[in-house]
């Protein structure tokens, strides 16, 4: 019994056709041929041999007998002809009596290829037979040759179409950042690619009815469609294959839907055979499923799995894309109307503050003006009773008028350093500049601040003042500036402490450099906190306690307006020069002690800002200064 496979080679084997009348004739050629490894058919009459000819393949030669009833050899030579299967076949004429040259003629005119005469030897016959056979199974192997190049081109030109249409995937998700055209153009594209009329893009959504899965893109059906952009399926759906991957993250390839457990037959998509589903994933999320149907069975092959696979992919991360550029774009504009508003804020803040501003330097005029006049009348009136012999004489009364009148001064002058403040705020202070000699000023200073610095047992060095030289600038109003200093100094010190004025020439360097001089006053005090050294320049501010002040210019400690040093900026920066204190920090034991540094023009630039920028390479020059004070 023979095996399948020996079935299916049999029926591949090639045949040879023998057609003769007689039996015997028959048997005599087939015996001939039994060496060969072919199969030998057999026809005792040219319909008979039709008949077969028709039936069967691979047939190779026929070797046909001139002489036979009915029909003869030639004129079944020339039906064969006629027909498409057999028109090229070879045909060997084998006749006894008419091998004459009338019958070779006549026998090549019907298509015969060789002619034989009877008694026919096997060698010749053996070896044009096998002619025949060696040509039939080059022409076969040729044959197998085309149909397996064919095949790999069918499978490169896919491939090569799979690959175009990733590539052109890749691009789209590159440059298209709007996800609803993306995704349409990708389903576009892929139908147009792969031909399938059932094909959509379907994402998640969550929701307070549940968890839903959205048909985004595509559709189903190519005449009328019966799934459109928008349907929906339920995530925990028994049956449907995509709510099955959208499930388990995995795809799922379904080639034949008859009797498959998750296939859901949807109406309308009953031709459906083969479905492919593929998950969308960020990472472990699944966001959805790209999904193909087809009406074949075995549509998709395990190379469409992993093409659609690379596809869903791409698709997955336009989505992210697509959702983090919406994200972005909604937190710019939710960050551009904050900025909006903060910015309104800002500016009606800011025009508060100087409407604030300037109803304080307002204030500060009026009550300034208003509190000179009755305090001239006080300052006069108390002069006068403290000449009057009753209270001169009477040692009491006298220390009482007296304190009127050291009062009635600490007030005026103290009036006078705020209506110095709405002058430089208001950039009106006139400076009265003439030549002004700083040593002179400093050691008149010095000299004035004597008999306090005695009953403070407070030590003054100076250094170098005499190698100053003189300066254009109002006297007056460095005489202020200098008095200033030198107070706080001995305000911060306590007792039996150092105060040192030193000053020193900064010679021009470079054409455009004019040259300056600075003037440090020094003490062995309490010194400044590091953030309080540049805050205490500004108008009003005290590093103590405001209501525990113990009044008095020259006490220690005795707290103050916080308006000296104020002024002192004011005056300094009006001459085009800089004020800065330097202080290893504040404490009230170790007593680090504080540095003013002043630095002023020799002469006053024409253009005197009341904020100038001094040249970098002085110290106290603006980006200096902030790094002192960062
Ligand atoms: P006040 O009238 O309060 O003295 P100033 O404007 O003169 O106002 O000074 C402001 C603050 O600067 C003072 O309250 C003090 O805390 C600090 N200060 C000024 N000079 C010194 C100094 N030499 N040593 C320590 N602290 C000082």
């Amino acid at each position: 019994m023979p095996s399948q496979d020996d079935a299916r080679s049999d029926s591949r084997r090639p045949r040879v056709l023998v057609v003769d009348d007689l039996p015997s004739n028959r048997r005599m050629l087939a015996r001939t041929l039994s060496t060969l490894d072919v199969e030998i058919l057999e026809a005792g009459s040219g319909a008979e041999a039709l008949d077969l000819v028709i039936r069967e393949d691979h047939l190779f030669v026929i070797l046909l007998d001139v002489r036979m009833p009915e029909m003869d050899g030639y004129a079944l030579a020339e039906t064969l002809r006629q027909l498409p299967k057999a028109a090229t076949l070879p045909i060997i004429f084998v006749s006894a009596h008419d091998s004459d040259t009338y019958h070779h003629h006549r026998a090549y005119e019907t298509g015969a290829v060789d002619f034989l005469s009877k008694p026919v030897s096997p060698r010749i016959l053996l070896s044009k037979v096998k002619v025949f056979l060696d040509l039939y199974q080059q022409r076969s192997e040729l044959e197998d040759l085309v149909t397996r190049l064919d095949s790999v081109n069918h499978v490169l030109s896919r491939q090569t179409m799979r690959l175009e249409t990733n590539a052109e995937v890749i691009h789209q998700v590159a440059s298209i950042l709007d996800v609803d055209r993306l995704l349409y153009e990708i389903v576009l594209l892929i139908r147009e690619r792969f031909g399938y009329g059932y094909l959509g893009v379907w994402t998640l959504r969550h929701g307070p009815e549940g968890d839903r899965i959205v048909l985004h893109a595509g559709q189903y059906g190519t005449d009328t469609p019966i799934l459109e952009p928008g349907a929906v399926l339920d995530l925990a759906a028994p049956l449907s294959i995509i709510s099955h991957v959208c499930r388990t993250g995995a795809a799922y390839l379904c080639n034949d839907t008859h009797g498959d457990p998750h296939y859901l037959s949807t109406e309308g998509l009953e031709a459906i055979r083969s479905e492919l589903t593929l998950p969308l994933r960020f990472g472990n999320t699944v966001i959805g499923a790209l999904d193909i149907q087809s009406e074949a069975q075995d549509a998709f092959a395990a190379e469409d799995v992993a093409t659609f696979t690379t596809l869903a992919d791409q698709i997955a991360v336009a989505i992210r894309n697509a959702r983090l550029y919406a994200e972005v774009t909604h937190l710019n504009d939710d960050l551009e109307a904050m900025v909006e508003e903060r910015t309104r804020e800002l500016a009606h803040a800011y025009r508060n503050l100087e409407l604030l501003d300037r109803n304080k330097t307002d204030f500060i005029t009026v009550v300034s003006h208003e509190l000179r006049t009755p305090l001239t009348l006080i300052h006069g009136y108390s002069q006068m009773l403290a000449m009057d012999p009753m209270i001169s004489e009477n040692q009491l009364r006298n220390q009482e008028v007296q304190g009127i009148v050291t009062g009635a001064e600490r007030l005026s002058a103290i009036i006078n350093a705020m209506l110095d403040i709405v002058r430089i705020d208001s950039a009106t202070l006139r400076l009265d500049v003439r030549t002004a000699s700083l040593a002179y000023l400093l050691e008149i200073a010095v000299a004035r601040l004597g008999p306090v610095l005695q009953e403070r047992s407070l030590a003054v060095v100076t250094d170098g003042l005499d190698t100053l030289p003189e300066i254009t600038a109002d006297p007056d109003a460095l005489d202020k500036v200098f008095l200033e200093l030198l107070s706080n100094a001995m305000k911060y010190t306590p007792d039996g402490g150092r105060l040192t004025v030193s000053g020193h020439l900064i010679e021009a360097d470079g054409k455009d450099d004019a040259p300056y001089v600075e003037v440090v006053v020094q003490d062995t005090g309490i010194g400044i906190a590091p953030e309080s050294l540049d805050l205490i320049f500004a108008k009003f501010y005290s590093t103590s306690d405001i209501t525990l002040h113990s009044t008095g210019k020259t006490k220690f400690k005795g707290g103050g307006p916080g308006l000296g040093l104020t002024v002192a900026r004011g005056i300094v920066e009006a001459h085009g020069g800089r004020i800065w204190a330097e202080s290893p920090g504040h404490d009230e034991i170790a007593l680090p002690g504080s540095a003013f540094h002043v630095i002023l023009p020799v002469e006053p630039s024409r253009s005197a800002a009341p904020r100038p920028s001094l040249p970098d390479r002085l110290p106290g020059s603006a980006s200096e200064g902030e790094q002192r004070s960062g």
